[in-house]
């Protein structure tokens, strides 16, 4: 099986202006400029993607958008698309992440032609799944992981499994202050593993890449990193703090 780098991405939501998003991303590539044993990605807000993008450019840190729409162009007022995140230098994107699923209505179909139209275009898609509290409470947890899989990735080639990475973010866990426990995690990432390749086909020999999100902190990262089940993490709060993102990344260099 192909090794699987560990990925930190840090998911600026709607926050930073432009000049403190390129504060950031600067002070990144000057702390990982020769890093090779673990992958960081950013995702600021759309107006900061191009001139983050051209201090990026020459580092190994990553960009990533935090969403688009499925069209390529048109009139589609407020929406950019993925040729658009392209241009601005993203190699990755964020799709499906819960808060666009229960504030923007977006459903597994809507995502999985987004998955699909970043697939088309060569980016890293960074598929959000996760269960709310009602449906874990309800154990409705793997029911709900499995339709969102077997819908956001319906259509994809069994060997795509090295262009796309799963983020698995339980909703009650996101901005909540209190992190899936690691063998909560460990358990679903197991399932969603044995779902890729077993339930739908996806190619054991490339390996998948699973992330888990919500509520990652420095002092929670190196135990749920050291995790055999767990390849990185989406980091959303913490990830604002230049001090917080980076013991993040330093307990992925470590675990
Ligand atoms: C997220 O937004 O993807 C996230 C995990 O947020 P937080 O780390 O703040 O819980």
């Amino acid at each position: 099986m192909i090794s699987r780098l560990p990925l930190v991405i840090g998911n600026w939501k709607m926050n930073m202006q432009v000049s403190q998003a390129c504060d950031m991303a600067q002070s990144l590539v000057s702390n990982y400029s020769a890093t090779e044993d673990v992958e960081v990605v950013i995702a600021p807000p759309h107006t900061s993607l191009y001139s983050v993008s051209q201090i990026l450019k020459d580092s190994p840190v990553g960009l990533a958008g935090q969403n688009f729409y499925y069209e390529s162009n048109g009139a589609f007022t407020g929406e950019v698309s993925i040729d658009m995140l392209k241009d601005a230098g993203c190699g990755f994107t964020l799709i499906g992440h819960s808060e666009r699923r229960s504030m923007f209505g977006e459903s597994d179909e809507t995502i999985n032609k987004k998955v699909h139209c970043a697939m088309d275009l060569g980016i890293t898609a960074v598929i959000c799944v996760g269960e709310t509290l009602m449906e874990r409470e309800a154990e409705l947890t793997l029911d709900v992981i499995e339709t969102q899989l077997s819908k956001g990735l319906a259509g994809l080639s069994g060997d795509s499994i090295s262009n796309w990475v799963i983020a698995y973010e339980p909703v009650w866990a996101i901005g909540a202050g209190v992190n899936a426990t690691p063998e909560q995690v460990s358990e679903i990432h197991k399932f969603i593993r044995n779902y890729l390749f077993q339930g739908l086909g996806f190619s054991e020999r490339i390996g998948a890449r699973i992330l888990y999100g919500g509520s990652v902190k420095p002092d929670n990262s190196g135990q749920l990193l050291r995790e055999k089940e767990v390849d990185g993490v989406l980091v959303g709060g913490a990830s604002l703090d230049f001090e917080s993102f980076c013991a993040i990344i330093n307990s992925a260099l470590e675990s």
